[in-house]
């Protein structure tokens, strides 16, 4: 998975502003939440949660399940 390709959330997006540390963790390819490596996500669906929250997979399974 090349985090390249991935489309990055909206760092402007007001959950950013609020919390520096997670645009912070975007920026350096890091999962927002966790600051762990993005590593792969299971399917489109994911991709896009990461576009918008900027959670790796990890963090998503925990947040929707
Ligand atoms: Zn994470």
């Amino acid at each position: 998975m090349n985090i390249d390709k991935l489309k990055k959330p909206n760092l402007l997006k007001l959950a950013f502003l609020i919390f520096p540390k997670m645009a912070e963790n975007i920026k350096k390819n890091k999962c927002a939440t966790c600051g762990g490596k993005i590593g792969k996500f299971k399917n489109e669906l994911s991709k896009q949660e990461y576009s918008i929250s900027g959670m790796c997979q990890k963090c998503q399974d925990k947040v929707f399940n």
